[in-house]
């Protein structure tokens, strides 16, 4: 029987779903709700996610919040204990590479609540990076789903479109000259020439 005075553990929430589903709108709720109860938090993103302002997370729907930039996992962990925080977000979790997923359950560990919002799957429908393993050590899963912008059904995939055409499934992930665009889509809407196999592609 292990005698030692442990530290009670924290927990984990993942809560994923397709660009445009809501995923930064419920981070940021949590998060704001985690302020009012007076708790301290840090929110973290990847680096290459700059897209929507550097040091900050925002959803589509003009909501922001401040964000630290990372792009070395271990920093989490650093920043965490300096800032002596209970709760820690961290927003497009589905770019990191697989070491976030040790540093989020040493962050479990030491009784930090951690919130994680990211895409479940890329535009190919393949699950997306650390994402299969976090939702299966989550202790709380919320998957949201987009409006499609076909036919304005529950949309559960991120189209991606090249040249407003559907990509195909082997196309580059950055085509030079090309313009890019994600649309959500429900599954009917969907289109893709290739079907995932998700056998080949687990790691
Ligand atoms: P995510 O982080 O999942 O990409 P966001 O939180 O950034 O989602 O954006 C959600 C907001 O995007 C919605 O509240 C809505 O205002 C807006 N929005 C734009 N297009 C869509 C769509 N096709 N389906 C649902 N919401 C959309
Ligand atoms: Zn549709």
């Amino acid at each position: 029987m292990d005698h030692q005075k442990s530290v009670k553990k924290g927990s984990i929430e993942v809560i994923c779903g397709p660009m445009f589903s809501g995923k930064s709108e419920e981070l940021i709720r949590r998060l704001r709700r985690v302020k009012i109860a007076k708790q301290e938090v840090i929110v973290f993103k990847p680096m290459l996610d700059t897209r929507r302002g550097i040091n900050r997370i925002s959803s589509h729907n003009g909501d922001h919040i401040e964000a630290i930039p990372i792009d070395e996992t271990s920093l989490i962990l650093t920043y965490a204990e300096e800032h002596n925080v209970q709760v820690i977000g961290i927003d497009e979790v589905q770019f990191f590479p697989h070491a976030i997923i040790p540093v989020i359950c040493a962050l479990v560990d030491s009784g930090k609540r951690v919130l994680l919002a990211g895409l479940d799957l890329d535009f190919r429908g393949i699950p997306f990076g650390p994402i299969p393993v976090l939702l299966a050590i989550a202790d709380h899963i919320t998957k949201l789903q987009a409006i499609c912008t076909q036919c304005g059904k529950d949309a559960h995939h991120t189209q991606r479109l090249v040249n407003q055409e559907p990509a195909r499934f082997d196309d580059p992930i950055i085509q030079v000259g090309a313009q890019e665009a994600y649309q959500a889509r429900c599954r009917n809407c969907y289109s893709i020439d290739k079907k995932p196999n998700f056998y080949e592609h687990a790691d």
